[in-house]
C-alpha cells in the first residue's frame, strides 16, 4: 500500500485594511500577502470608517489593519463601538502618521494587536507581521488572562541574547545560545513569556521571586 502524504489544508485568513490611500492600501496587501504566504488570504478594502465597520459587522475578520487617519468614525468609536461589540474580534493592527497625534489612554486601545508608526520602520513592520502571522497560522487564538489579546507562538531559545540577535524569540536566560525544542507564547502587550503546562493549560516562564 502506498503512503500518501495529505498537503496541509491552508489556513484561511480574512483580512480588512482601512485606509484612505489606495497607494498604502495596495503596499499593506502585498506585505500581506508575503507575510501570510501558504494561507488562503481574503482582503476587504475599506476607505472610510462607515464602510469598514459595516463589513466589520457582516463579515468575520481575522485582521483588521486601520489607518488612524481616515474619514468617517474615528479609529476609537470604531475600537470600543464595533471591535469591543463583535464575538469573535479581529487582531487589530494600527498604523498612524505618529504614534503621539492621538490620546490612546481610553481603555478600547487594549483592543489592539499592535501600533506602528508611520513612515515605516522596516523592521518594526516586519516584526508584527511576523507576530500577526505566527498567531493566526495557529488559531484558535489562545488569549493572555490579563490583557484579552492573543498570545504570539515562538520558539524558545535559552541562552544570553547577543548583538545581531533575533530578540523575536522567547528568550530564556544562561550561558550559551541553543535550542530549547518547544514553543513559548508572549503577550503583545507586555513580553510575558509563557509557556503550556502539564494539563494543557498556561503558565508564566519567568514567576517573581519572592522578596
Ligand atoms: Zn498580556
Amino acid at each position: 500500500m502506498q503512503n500518501i502524504i495529505k498537503p496541509k489544508p491552508a489556513c484561511p485568513v480574512k483580512a480588512l485594511i482601512l485606509d484612505d490611500d489606495d497607494m498604502t492600501r495596495k503596499f499593506i496587501c502585498h506585505l500581506l500577502e508575503d507575510a501570510l504566504k501558504g494561507c488562503a488570504l481574503e482582503i476587504a478594502e475599506s476607505e472610510n470608517g462607515d464602510d469598514a465597520i459595516g463589513k466589520l459587522k457582516a463579515g468575520s475578520f481575522d485582521l483588521f489593519m486601520m489607518d488612524i487617519n481616515h474619514p468617517g468614525p474615528r479609529a476609537n468609536e470604531i475600537l470600543s463601538g464595533t471591535i469591543n461589540q463583535l464575538a469573535q474580534k479581529p487582531l487589530v493592527v494600527i498604523i498612524s502618521g505618529s504614534l503621539k497625534d492621538t490620546d490612546r489612554s481610553g481603555p478600547e486601545w487594549r483592543l489592539c494587536f499592535a501600533q506602528l508608526a508611520k513612515p515605516w520602520d522596516n523592521k518594526a513592520m516586519g516584526q508584527t507581521l511576523k507576530d500577526v502571522a505566527s498567531v493566526l497560522k495557529n488559531k484558535p487564538f489562545i488569549l493572555c488572562s490579563k490583557h484579552g489579546l492573543p498570545l504570539i507562538k515562538k520558539p524558545i531559545l535559552y541562552g544570553l541574547p547577543m548583538e545581531g540577535m533575533d530578540f523575536s524569540d522567547v528568550i530564556l536566560g544562561g550561558c550559551c545560545m541553543g535550542e530549547y525544542g518547544r514553543f513559548g507564547y508572549q503577550c503583545p502587550v507586555d513580553g510575558e513569556a509563557f509557556i503550556r503546562d502539564e494539563k494543557g493549560g498556561m503558565k508564566k516562564m519567568y514567576e517573581e521571586e519572592e522578596e
